[in-house]
């Protein structure tokens, strides 16, 4: 049989753009968060929304908490609260076990208010007055002396004190990492450390618990950590040889990378991101092998932030424009910016539809509503066709958004937390007009 003649077509393949090591490059869909669907938590909820993961902050914790539970006897993490102080979230924290890390008057009176016992308490930070002095004297917080000014104040504010003091200085030095975080605490490798130790042994009311270093933040060597750990641990040995006093605690602070891919960067962050275990592996091998008695070893504190929650949270943005450059570059407008986004100053955001119309990818720039230059998410990414009106979900935006975000010509969003049954939960309200009403003082009026 003669088939019937049909005339050629040439048609775009639309498999995309390969990325730099030749393969296809498809950009993939975020149509639900925990299983549910991204339309039916705006139809709840509004856009933009952020969405916090229960479950992923759990599983999280215990994988973090298990990879270091395994190397060594006694851990304990404490939970950063500026990375992300929504009270439902520390809470989630405290109930896994998390004490509270606290890097200020205002942070350490949310963690009263959400019950956690004083003597749970670190607070940390280069801000902490008399007057906060003496409220965690009394509660029985440890205190983190960040440098001589505060230790003096300290030093005065227990002249009148009944009760004494739970301390441990902040230490800075050289692991390998620059710049170096030299502005936070005493120096290792000029002595200040170890004069800020002998002071404080010299002071009847306080007691010198632990050492505390915070090396820097998205730290990708665990090397680093090694040479932080061992470093304090010298100091551990040289206090009980010096003053024959053993400490109970080292605190090696947070700063572990998340998954998030930095601006710059050649390849994505979860493909570099190290895992827990090798951060756990790098701290607690140089705090076995340092010498110190395998049976007195000090309980292992860890203040991790963003590689403990970024994962779990989500930003719900809508399209609310298509637009060309002058370039000819295409380019896309969501009801959500920076304003909502601190963190895209240094990352460049992973950013999906919630449903795919097309694999025919292009070079766009996304920007936000906000009426300023800067307000830019993604300068460059290939991205599929959109329309008014399309769901875009943010992943990986737990760390620090929630707590950075600007109050610029609106309102902050709706945070919806799904449980680990499934269920909404709205656990920070949009602000409204109230909310201005009740901050501004009406009583003067030029008119
Ligand atoms: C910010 C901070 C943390 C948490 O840091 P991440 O980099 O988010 O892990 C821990 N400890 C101290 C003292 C901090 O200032």
């Amino acid at each position: 049989m003669k088939r019937i003649y049909e005339k050629p077509v040439i048609s775009k393949i639309n498999a995309g753009m390969p990325d730099k090591f030749g393969m296809s490059n498809k950009m993939r869909e975020v149509s639900q968060i925990d299983n549910i669907n991204v339309e039916d938590i705006t139809a709840e909820y509004g856009s933009p929304a952020f969405v916090v993961s229960e479950k992923t902050i759990r599983d999280t914790y215990k994988d973090a908490h298990r990879a270091f539970a395994t190397r060594y006897p006694k851990v304990q993490f404490a939970w950063s609260y500026k990375t992300n102080y929504l009270d439902a979230v520390c809470n989630i924290y405290h109930d896994l076990g998390s004490w509270a890390e606290v890097v200020s008057m205002f942070e350490y009176e949310k963690a009263i208010n959400n019950g956690v016992p004083g003597k749970k308490i670190i607070f940390n930070g280069p801000d902490k007055s008399k007057e906060d002095l003496k409220i965690a004297v009394d509660n029985g917080s440890y205190i983190h002396i960040d440098h001589f000014d505060e230790f003096y104040n300290l030093v005065e504010v227990l002249q009148d004190s009944e009760k004494k003091a739970k301390v441990a200085i902040r230490i800075n030095m050289d692991t390998g990492i620059y710049p170096q975080w030299d502005r936070f605490g005493f120096n290792y490798e000029n002595g200040e450390a170890w004069t800020a130790i002998t002071r404080i042994m010299m002071q009847d009311k306080m007691q010198l618990a632990g050492l505390h270093t915070h090396i820097g933040t998205y730290i990708m060597t665990p090397s680093a950590y090694s040479l932080a750990a061992a470093k304090l641990s010298q100091l551990f040995l040289d206090i009980q040889a010096k003053f024959n006093h053993t400490l109970s605690y080292i605190d090696m602070g947070g700063g572990f990378a998340s998954k998030n891919t930095l601006k710059g960067a050649y390849l994505p962050g979860k493909d570099t991101c190290p895992t827990f275990n090798q951060y756990a592996d790098a701290i607690t091998t140089a705090i076995i092998s340092s010498g110190i008695d395998i049976n007195h070893l000090p309980t292992l504190i860890l203040e991790t932030g963003r590689a403990m929650i970024d994962d779990a949270g989500y930003l719900i943005g809508q399209v609310i424009a298509n637009k060309r450059l002058s370039s000819g570059r295409r380019s896309i407008v969501l009801d959500m910016g920076i304003n909502n986004l601190f963190t895209s100053f240094w990352y460049n955001h992973d950013i999906y539809p919630a449903h795919i119309r097309s694999q025919a990818l292009e070079d766009t720039a996304i920007y936000g509503p906000l009426c300023m230059n800067i307000d830019c998410i993604r300068e460059a990414i290939q991205f599929p066709p959109v329309e008014l009106g399309d769901h875009l979900v943010l992943e990986r935006v737990g760390a620090y958004n929630m707590t950075q975000w600007m109050q610029f010509i609106t309102y902050r969003p709706n945070i919806v937390l799904i449980d680990t049954e499934k269920k909404m939960h709205l656990i920070r309200k949009k602000e409204n007009m109230d909310t201005f009403k009740t901050q501004e003082d009406t009583a003067y009026n030029a008119q």
